[in-house]
């Protein structure tokens, strides 16, 4: 199954158990990866599930649904300040790789960058282009920008099985592992039907005042370790240590 290269495909693209690739998509089968009529590769569905898909003059046909286990298990949000200059696309791709199943860009009372209008479509680019290359079978979701002030104001009110944490470089925050291991560990299971949110502020910090609206929409302050991170470090690291916990055997 590894071995089989990907190609993410929308449902309307699907008739009949046959996708009809766009001109970009056969120029990727054939040129990029060199796939040839007759030849199989695997095609994402935007609804999450994969297909063994054979390569047939202009159109694929799904052959049988597969079983890809590449997603964490349980729903991964990322809340982040807008960092400065183009370090948002790097940052896409790695909490991409890294399982997140939904990136909110957030204009924070610090944030330096205006996001300029066509800036959302790339975003959903490269979260695309990484799931492909992480083999992931869901592309996380790339929000609208929105300012975090509204962003705390559409909240619902935090359920049980839903976990916020806001990544604050404070002596007195718990670290996210020990948080991590103390919300999710109930016994020797996980709970894998929480969901869970982190929230990375900009480079110069949260306000104060951020803070307290945070803490009060039920977020938990948390640490990454005794280093401060750059805005555009802390979200890898955070993602990384949420999959540690859940993956590790
Ligand atoms: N001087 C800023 C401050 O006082 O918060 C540093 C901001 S840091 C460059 C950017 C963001 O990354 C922070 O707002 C925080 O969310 C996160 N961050 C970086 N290092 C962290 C750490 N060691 N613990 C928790 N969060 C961290």
């Amino acid at each position: 199954m590894r071995q089989l290269q990907r190609l993410r495909v929308v449902t309307q693209q699907i008739q009949d158990q046959f996708v009809t690739l766009t001109t970009e998509q056969q120029h990727y089968l054939s040129r990029v990866l060199r796939l040839r009529s007759g030849d199989r590769f695997l095609a994402l569905l935007d609804s999450g599930v994969a297909w063994l898909a054979q390569l047939e003059e202009g159109t694929a046909e799904l052959l049988e649904p597969q079983s890809v286990k590449s997603e964490l298990p349980l729903d991964l949000t990322l809340v982040i300040s807008l960092p400065k200059g183009s370090g948002f696309d790097d940052v896409v791709r790695q909490v991409t790789e890294l399982g997140v199943r939904r990136i909110v860009p957030v204009m924070s009372d610090r944030t330096v960058l205006k996001p300029s209008v066509n800036r959302h479509d790339r975003w959903q680019r490269i979260a695309g282009e990484a799931t492909e290359q992480s083999e992931r079978s869901q592309t996380p979701m790339v929000e609208e920008p929105i300012d975090f002030s509204r962003y705390l104001n559409e909240l619902e009110p935090p359920k049980s099985d839903d976990l916020r944490y806001f990544c604050w470089g404070r002596e007195d925050s718990v670290h996210l592992l020990s948080q991590l291991q103390t919300d999710l560990l109930a016994g020797d299971q996980i709970d894998m039907s929480i969901g869970i949110t982190i929230a990375i502020g900009p480079e110069g910090g949260w306000t104060d005042e951020e803070v307290s609206r945070s803490v009060k929409a039920g977020f938990v302050s948390v640490s990454l370790g005794k280093r401060i991170l750059r805005a555009i470090t802390a979200p890898a690291a955070a993602m990384a240590i949420v999959g540690a916990v859940i993956e590790a055997d």
